[in-house]
């Protein structure tokens, strides 16, 4: 295997033209507001980043403080956030987590694995981006779907989950990189490695990728 570190520097100089990804747009515009990466993390999962930035910032131009967002019904909220994926559930999931935040955590987004993991509808990879995004944490990877393809093609692992995934690159990669590793691959997979038909003529670390379980490309 090729050092993943060769691949992140790479990674690292061709995404800096690209869109970011919608939460850490949102994280930079409020100031890595804890409340509000939270809930655009949420509302994020299995979501193009256009929807997922648009009914965020309409919650959000409602309600700004898990105070506010507890006392909006059920209903408002899934109009508000809709058309992101399953918007039912991560309604029902976003009012039950602003209340635990208000009668549990004093209105405070909590700032530990172990806390955040409470919450309804928050897992691992929701709360990795907060403790990175708001908290400033050093010591945590975020992988979402992207993250997981992307690392498994590239040889960095070999794993079926993204859960898996994540406790595999504590070992594969040097901790400075953990943080950022998140946005490289997000923004590289939602741009050249798609899911289906990979770009990786277009691809900057073509040389330095095994393709794993790449069949096709695409253009
Ligand atoms: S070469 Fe292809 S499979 Fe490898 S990272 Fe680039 S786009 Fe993805």
């Amino acid at each position: 295997m090729r050092s993943p570190v060769t691949v992140l520097k790479r990674l690292e100089r061709a995404v800096r033209d690209m869109e970011e990804p919608a939460v850490e747009k949102i994280s930079e515009d409020t100031r890595e507001d804890p409340f509000r990466v939270l809930i655009a993390t949420m509302l994020s999962a299995q979501t193009r980043d256009p929807v997922t930035h648009a009914a965020s910032m309409r919650l959000f131009r409602v309600a700004r403080s898990p105070r506010t967002m507890a006392r909006l019904s059920t209903k408002r909220i899934e109009r508000l956030i809709y058309p992101v994926s399953f918007y039912r559930v991560k309604a029902v999931h976003v009012r039950q987590t602003c209340r635990a935040i208000v009668e549990r955590f004093g209105g405070r987004v909590p700032a530990t694995m172990e806390e955040l993991l409470t919450l309804p509808g928050v897992g691992r990879k929701t709360a990795n981006l907060v403790l990175i995004l708001s908290h400033a944490s050093r010591d945590n990877i975020c992988v979402d779907t992207h993250v997981h393809r992307l690392a498994n093609r590239l040889g960095w692992v070999r794993t079926k989950t993204p859960d898996q995934t994540e406790h595999a690159l504590y070992k594969a990669l040097p901790r400075r990189w953990w943080p950022r590793v998140n946005l490289f691959l997000v923004t590289w997979g939602q741009n050249v490695c798609r899911p289906v038909y990979p770009r990786c003529r277009a691809c900057v670390v073509s040389p330095l990728c095994p393709r794993i379980g790449v069949s096709r490309v695409g253009s």
